[in-house]
Parts: structure tokens; sequence; C-alpha cells
């Protein structure tokens, strides 16, 4: 869904809006439609990538289960 958080460019003011075809995003303060487009929060924060984060892991090798030993898969 695209729900995208706008800022009023005549009164300044800041409100989300569910963006449709047929609603254009109008301020609800002043019903101005001089609208500056900001990031949701909650979009930006959903598509931030923590997969480096959970599945990186700790040593580029000691854990990859090589018989030869840690490290010996690295030298491949
Ligand atoms: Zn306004």
């Amino acid at each position: 869904m695209p729900l995208f958080e706008y800022e009023c460019r005549g009164c300044g003011s800041r409100f989300e809006h569910l963006t449709r075809p047929d609603r254009p995003a109008i301020c609800p303060a002043c019903q101005g439609v001089e609208l500056q487009k900001q990031l949701s929060v909650f979009a930006a924060q959903s598509s931030t990538p923590a997969k480096s984060f959970t599945h990186a892991p700790p040593a580029p090798c000691g854990s990859c289960g090589d018989p030869r030993g840690p490290g010996s898969c690295s030298t491949n």
C-alpha cells in the first residue's frame, strides 16, 4: 500500500496520506495541494537491508565445516 507522508508547502503541516488515483493528497489543515512528499518512516524501516546483519558469519571461516581445519577453505 502506497502510504506516503507529505509536508504542506503552504502551512508546513505534515500528514500521512494513502495514495489513491481517485483521492489526491490534500492538506487536511489548509486544503492545499502544494505538497512535498516525504519518505514514510515505516516504509524506510521495512526497506532497510538488515540481512547483512543477521546472516553475516562472525569470521570468514572457522565454521564452514571444512575437514582440513579452520581457514582451509579460504586457501582454495
Ligand atoms: Zn497546509
